[in-house]
This record gives C-alpha cells, structure tokens and sequence, in this order.
C-alpha cells in the first residue's frame, strides 16, 4: 500500500469516514476485485472478498459498482442484492429496484458498431468479440503473438472509418470502440450527484478507471488496485488481494 498524493493521508480519510453521514463505496470488479482469466466467464472474486463486501454493506456502506461488463451480468457475479451499477463503461445502469436504462444509441453509431462485428467476426475473431450496448469490445488476452498482430491490425483498419460519436479506447487486454458521452467519469458524477452527503470512495485498475479516479468529489479517495503501480491520478496503490481485503476491513474498522 503506497500513497501515490502525500496531500491526501490515508489516516485523515478514515476519520472523515468514520464521521461521514453517508458512505459510498464504488468498485471495479475485473482486475481490482477479481484476478484476470484467460476467460472471462472465470473470474471470480478474490477469496475473503465476498464476506468483507457483505458485511461492509449490512453496516450501512453504500455499496455500487461501476464496469466495462453488462450491469446484468455482473449483478449475476456479486454476492450483493440491492447494489446500484453501471455497466458497459457507464452506457447502462441497474437500479437497486432492478430497472435496467441504457444511454439512448444513434442509428449511425449503431449501425457502425454492428459492421464492426460483423468485421471480426468474418475475419474468424468470434471469440475475441463482446458486444455490448453502445460498445464493442476486442479481447485479446487469449490469443497467441499472431492472433494479437492480427486483432491489432484489424482494429487499426476499423478506427480509420471511425464516425465522430463513437471512439476507441484501448484497455487492460484489448480494445474497445464506444458512444462518446459516457464513461466511468459520468457513472461517478451520477453518483455522487445522487449521494450528496456521501464520502465516496472509488477502487479500479484499468486505463479506463482513470476517467473515475478524475470525476470524485474533491473529498473522495481515488484508490488503484494493480500488481504494479503505474502512472494515476489515484491517491493510494493496493496490491491485490492481500492489501485489497486490508483496505476493506479498515474501511469497516472506521465505520464501527
Ligand atoms: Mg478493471
């Protein structure tokens, strides 16, 4: 555990927290709570996480996550009812009532997203292929250096006849081209707009967590969770999973 901000002490957060009238905890779950697999359908929280994660909510946190995932699928994932999430990088939300929105889709950047499956998926790719509302995502942690040199080629040759709405973001293992307008820095706005008396703290790993670590309320704690530091606007550098959980239950600590 490293301070990456000497301005923002661990200590003095966990007394605010421990005075805060409401306490907001959003997490990234690949690559922060859940180790990367080869597939995807493995990843599976880090053990002694799941328990720390109901208790921290049974004691009153607010519990939310934010990720490149469906919101469906992920709420299959959690061991939490009741958590609000946004999904697809922010194109989706999940209700703790259940009601799925997705951020409304122009015809064109539809249109492309669909051509671009297409694309890959002629080019023999299916597997590296997940399409998601607003997005579509090129995974290449499986394949061999060839397979890499090829997807890399392939999304080289899609982003030339990108249309002005959508973009291209690489991320932790792929790449992925999606509707400008949300991303994990909206999905934070929304939340601390809903939560204005919340001391918010956000957990991630990825390039794409940076847009989140940069949307916090000046108060909130912008943590990155990796093997290895890179550079970050985050405050704090866990290393999962041990300091993960030491985090979380410091967390619960303060807020006893
Ligand atoms: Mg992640």
């Amino acid at each position: 555990m490293k301070a990456l901000d000497r301005a923002k002490p661990l200590e003095g957060f966990w007394e605010m927290l421990a005075a805060a009238p409401e306490r907001l905890l959003v997490l990234d779950y690949d690559g922060t709570l859940a180790p990367f697999t080869a597939h995807r359908e493995d990843a599976a929280l880090y053990p002694g996480i799941a328990p720390l994660l109901i208790d921290l909510q049974r004691q009153g946190t607010h519990i939310a996550f934010v990720s490149g995932r469906p919101a469906r699928e992920l709420a299959g994932r959690l061991p939490l009812a009741g958590v609000e999430i946004f999904g697809a990088h922010g194109q989706e939300h999940l209700a703790t009532t259940g009601l799925l929105t997705r951020a409304p889709l122009a015809p064109e950047a539809r249109q492309w997203l669909d051509e671009a499956a297409r694309h890959i998926i002629a080019a023999g790719f299916e597997r590296a292929l997940e399409r998601k509302h607003g997005t579509v995502a090129i995974h290449w942690r499986r394949e061999d250096p060839e397979g890499r040199a090829r997807l890399t080629d392939l999304v080289t040759d899609l982003a030339q006849g990108l249309p002005g709405g959508l973009h291209g973001l690489a991320f932790d293992g792929g790449y992925e081209f999606r509707v400008r307008g949300r991303d994990k820095g909206t999905a934070i706005a929304e939340l601390a707009a809903r939560h204005p008396r919340a001391l918010m703290a956000y957990l991630g790993d990825d390039i794409t967590d940076e847009d989140a670590f940069a949307a916090l309320p000046r108060d909130g704690l912008a943590v990155l969770v990796r093997t290895e530091p890179r550079p970050s606007r985050a405050h704090l550098w866990l290393r999962p999973p041990d300091e993960l959980r030491g985090f979380l239950g410091a967390w619960m600590a303060a807020t006893r």
